[in-house]
């Protein structure tokens, strides 16, 4: 054990796990034990409660399905508990993804002799908050004190980059795993890796590519015995599983060889038929079977470098990641496909686990617990700062003389390890500050003795008496892939981060209830929903979380009005938590409830795809009486994969969760291209709402805005003819908001407006939620009305505005929220 920092990382993967570890100069892949680089995601429970999992846990799929589970990572974030019935127990995906995290936990101690209780995991691109809060918890039950969540495909482009030559330009990480896929493109420059876009499937992977063969297998064992076998039918599963995991294994026996044979273990009987199956297969078949599939990523690939205007010839690598991967004629293909040359000479497997390890460096998440850390030295301590990871050449060791034993140093050196640099002699200011450069050698991790000297220039020992800076690669953080905001009651969303804002965020807005919570009544709970989305209107968001605050644990009743302040904050990961503060009662609530992806049932999804396809009839009329081919091929699209839709929740009836969780991401993602054709035709009422709000924002801000606001009005206004000339009408209506604020601003600078917002609202006071208190507010404006005192006029509209009711069918629609 060395007494330098170790960090390390976790590929938490859908079918294997992977840990690794960084020293500071190399990566490690540690291996478990069974000497193996991979730990399968599998975990067994037995009647006597013992836990099994990995390899071990792998081979009881066939024989004990029941208290076995798998691909558990694809349900996590969900409300789903997995059973065990032998042992009685129910676990949360979390849970199994903690005994994983456990397990490989366990490995690095053996090897490397203590505990990790910091590390990074990576997560799948396009995992949602939900998902990656579920990744967090199982941390925390696996005993780390700390971790961060890094995406998995930054994690393989920090792991390929850090050994690449350094050059520039612009490449491709291609991740299919078992289960999901993910495009990533990235940039080098200056030794500075940056992700210029990520695009991918969450629900496709390996797996497909089994299901392809068992399709393939069922169709010739149908025909060649006349039995029924379907993937339909809750009484083949067994059979169906067996299947599986032997198209599994040919389909890696042919990554190697040219022909196979797929050979289910066990005995198989359907319908109470005893059926054998033994069927060579070759490459070539599996080409024919799976080339869809390759065609389906190499898809997302395209689109995602057209996103980025990269020409399709001019890409400069692709690093291949994930099992899937080691196909050659997979390689082969989205190789030519995308014209681009293959990073070679990186393990596709364990690429994830090393990326992860390499950022708990540049995250300074030293893995040794505290006893392994405490110095051993003596002499003046010295408080530190530098980056562990540097892309920069020559950067800054600031540091302070702190307490300890020994003589005061009164100047400081910093020699290289190689002897071959040192740094100028710097004096210690008054304070005991100091600031040191360095120059560094490139790629390598360098180690910098600290010499310190006292007034006579005797050397003093001063601790730590070395620090290490690696040189290489570093990655900015990620910004945040959609917006998220707060729903409030009248269907509206209160921005707090727009897309593409920079990791880590933080805001607070202040918002006020829109009824009274009586203190202690059952059942009443004020609500603040948290929506991921670009929509103007909360119900076409996602709804992530919400943020409760229940009448049982308030010290008061709250009446309608009041104010919460909240407070959402996302860390690098993209996890959010969030806070809300009630100055009335001094009471702060941070429980987010619910942060779940709801559960796939089978009924309400049929129940929504068939009130899209009734969506879908009347658009295919609009589109076809008014003649717009550009619609009539989204609404294409949308039909095509409403069939995939079908066809998985035909799965779903099965028993199959998975393919209903895939149905219902896909009825999202179409519910809102719908909604996007939708808005292509009410496009003109769109471009009305433009003129409209443009007339009105410019008047304002002519006549009471501030230079500053005038000359953001001018760039919103750029903005907005830009959207309208590419007709895109999320943007449009993004900028519409921005504009519709800086008139806001300005207008409310109008004296005339106070008047005119002030009778609108006293004409609503007889629907107030506290009618004498509405009534005396009115009676209170027209005081100051009389007056002319703008600010009281103000303050009293305002006060006003919160007693007035908000509209109960609209606030059902907007996730119940309790706020304004
Ligand atoms: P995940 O990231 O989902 O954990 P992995 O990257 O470990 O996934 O990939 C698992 C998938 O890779 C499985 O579908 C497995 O069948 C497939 N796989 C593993 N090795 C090979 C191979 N040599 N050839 C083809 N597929 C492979
Ligand atoms: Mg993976």
């Amino acid at each position: 054990m060395s007494d330098k920092p170790l960090y390390v990382g976790f590929d938490l993967g859908t079918t294997n796990s992977a840990a690794a570890v960084f020293d500071g100069d190399q990566t490690r892949v540690v291996r478990n034990s069974q000497g193996s680089n991979l730990t399968p995601s599998v975990v067994r429970i037995d009647a006597r409660e013992r836990v099994t999992v990995g390899a071990k846990a792998r081979r009881f799929i066939e024989r004990d399905p029941a208290n076995t589970h798998n691909e558990f990572k694809r349900l996590m974030g969900t409300g789903k508990a997995l059973e065990f019935p032998g042992p009685k127990l129910t676990r949360r995906p979390a849970e199994l993804a903690a005994m994983i995290l456990a397990s490989l936990r366990k490995d690095v101690e053996d090897q490397f002799g203590f505990a990790p209780i910091r590390a990074v995991i990576s997560v799948p691109a396009l995992f949602e908050l939900p998902q990656s809060a579920a990744t967090s918890e199982a941390a925390q039950l696996a005993g780390f004190e700390r971790v961060e969540l890094l995406q998995e495909p930054i994690a393989s482009a920090l792991a390929a980059g850090w050994s690449a030559e350094d050059d520039g330009g612009a490449w491709l990480v291609y991740d299919l795993g078992g289960g999901t896929f993910d495009a990533s493109l990235l940039e080098t420059a200056d030794g500075f890796l940056r992700v210029v876009g990520h695009d991918g499937d969450n629900f496709l992977g390996g797996r497909d590519f089994d299901w392809a063969i068992v399709d393939w297998a069922i169709a010739k064992v149908n025909a060649r015995d006349g039995v029924q076998l379907s993937r339909a039918n809750p009484a083949h599963a067994g059979a169906i599983r067996a299947i599986k995991q032997a198209a599994e294994e040919v389909k890696i026996e042919l990554s190697r060889s040219a022909e196979a044979v797929l050979v289910p273990a066990g005995e198989l009987e359907v319908d109470g038929q005893a059926i054998e199956i033994e069927l060579e297969i070759d490459r070539g078949t599996v080409e024919t079977l799976c080339g869809g599939l390759v065609e389906r990523s190499v898809e997302v690939c395209r689109r995602l470098l057209s996103q980025h205007r990269v020409e399709p010839g001019s890409l400069d690598r692709i690093v291949f990641v994930g099992g899937p991967t080691m196909m050659p004629f997979l390689r082969d293909r989205v190789g030519s496909m995308l014209g681009a040359a293959i990073a070679e000479g990186h393990d596709p497997m364990t690429l994830v686990a090393q990326g992860a390890a390499i950022y708990a460096a540049t995250a300074n998440l030293d893995a040794r617990p505290a006893e392994l850390t405490a110095s051993k030295h003596r002499g003046r301590r010295l408080w530190l700062q530098f980056p562990a990871v540097s892309s920069d050449l020559s950067p800054h060791v600031v540091g302070r003389v702190v307490d300890g034993p020994g003589p005061k140093p009164v100047n400081l050196e910093l020699h290289r390890g190689d002897g071959l640099w040192h740094s100028q002699s710097t004096a210690v200011d008054h304070e005991g500050g100091f600031v040191l450069g360095v120059d560094l050698l490139p790629r390598k991790s360098n180690v910098f003795k600290l010499v310190a000297s006292d007034a006579d220039g005797n050397p003093v020992p001063v601790d730590p008496p070395t620090i290490t800076i690696v040189q290489g690669v570093t990655i900015s953080d990620p910004p945040l892939s959609r917006t998220i905001g707060v729903a409030l009651a009248n269907d509206a969303v209160r921005v707090y981060f727009e897309r593409g804002t920079p990791l880590p965020a933080k805001r607070t807005f202040t918002h006020n209830t829109v009824e009274s919570v009586a203190k202690g009544t059952e059942d009443s709970v004020l609500k603040i929903p948290v929506v991921q989305g670009e929509y103007d209107r909360a119900h076409l968001c996602r709804l992530v979380g919400t943020l409760e605050i229940p009448s049982t644990e308030i010290t008061a009743s709250l009446p309608a009005g009041a104010e919460v302040e909240l407070t959402l904050e996302l860390d690098r990961g993209g996890r959010l938590s969030a806070r809300a503060l009630v100055p009335s009662l001094d009471q702060v609530f941070q429980e987010v409830a619910h942060l779940l992806v709801p559960a796939a049932d089978p009924e309400v999804l049929q129940a929504i795809a068939e009130t899209m396809r009734a969506r879908l009839v009347t658009l295919r009329g609009d589109a076809f009486r008014n003649g717009t081919p550009q619609m009539l091929g989204a609404l294409d699209r949308v039909e095509q994969r409403l069939a995939e839709v079908e066809g998985d929740l035909e799965a779903t009836r099965g028993g199959n969760e998975d393919a209903g969780q895939r149905a219902r991401r896909s009825l999202l993602e179409l519910d809102a291209e719908l909604e996007q054709v939708e808005q292509v035709k009410r496009w003109p009422e769109l471009e009305e709402r433009k003129v409209r709000t443009m007339t009105w924002a410019s008047a304002c801000i002519s006549q009471y805005g501030t230079p500053r606001e005038q000359k953001l009005f001018e760039e919103v206004s750029d903005a907005i003819d830009r959207a309208a000339g590419e007709q895109d009408p999320r943007e449009l209506q993004r900028q519409l908001r921005l504009a519709n604020q800086l008139g806001e601003t300005a207008w409310y600078r109008d004296p005339s407006t106070w008047e005119y917002l002030f009778e609108d609202a006293a004409s609503k006071a007889d629907s107030a939620t506290d009618l004498p208190l509405a009534q005396s507010l009115v009676r209170e404006g027209r005081q100051a009305l009389a007056r002319d005192d703008n600010q009281a006029l103000r303050r009293v509209t305002e006060r006003l505005w919160r007693l007035l009711p908000a509209d109960v069918s609209t606030r059902r629609q907007s996730f119940d929220s309790g706020v304004r």
